[in-house]
């Protein structure tokens, strides 16, 4: 899996952005034509969709750092999120928002709780630039009891939250990678996708798009987002 099979994707995605914004029901109405309509959606072929407000959980803290390397040393397989931020209601990007991303480490700890109190690994904010992209370094989430495989995240515009939700994994995915250290050091996680209540909330709408790049990962999503 390479970068450039990527950005052409993610060209095809703002271009069909761009095209359904100026032909308004015309654009909406040919895509349905194409088939796209409620399966696309389901599909992940449309991805300019609201995404799910979920609960950002008991471990977020409001003192992140803006950063892209997120990682500060802890062990685990490298993840490149690329966050893409659009206007739900018109599927454009927005630029300048700010995306804060969370999560636990390989071992299922958070930063900034319990023995971590005064850490601050895998958390921090970066700013979209014009094609409303977001890009932090991090590491492949480990699991902590009661939840599936998950990275939070809140989106900010002009200093209002407009958006918080959870980022999820393919099962398949997450089970390769959980097999190496230092992942399979803790090997029976508890709980799946299908069986997270909050997961079931709207939860396959935020799934990420991963690619495997050597032993790393990208992972992808567009985010749909209320401006006001
Ligand atoms: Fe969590």
């Amino acid at each position: 899996m390479d970068e450039k099979r990527l950005s052409r994707r993610a060209s095809l995605a703002s271009l069909g952005g761009l095209v359904a914004g100026a032909a308004g029901l015309a654009g909406l109405r040919a895509t349905e034509d194409a088939g796209a309509g409620p399966a696309g959606v389901a599909s992940g072929l449309i991805s300019c969709v609201l995404a799910p407000e979920q609960t950002e959980g008991p471990f977020y803290v409001d003192d992140a750092a803006v950063r892209r390397n997120v990682t500060e040393g802890r062990p685990g397989t490298p993840l490149t999120l690329r966050l893409t931020v659009v206007n739900a209601s018109n599927c454009k990007p927005i630029r300048n928002a700010a995306v804060e991303i969370w999560h636990c480490d390989a071992g299922g700890a958070y930063s900034a709780t319990g023995a971590e109190a005064d850490e601050r690994f895998l958390r921090g904010i970066q700013r979209t630039d014009a094609k409303g992209l977001a890009i932090f370094r991090t590491l492949y989430p480990g699991w902590y009891r009661g939840r599936t495989v998950h990275i939070h995240t809140m989106v900010h515009i002009g200093g209002n939250v407009v958006h918080t939700g959870q980022l999820y994994f393919p099962e398949s995915v997450t089970d390769a990678v959980y097999k190496r250290t230092p992942y399979s050091a803790r090997p029976n996680r508890d709980t799946r996708n299908a069986a997270d209540s909050i997961y079931r909330n709207g939860g396959r709408r935020s799934m990420l798009k991963l690619a495997r790049s050597g032993t790393a990962y990208i992972g992808s999503i567009t985010v749909g987002v209320q401006r006001s």
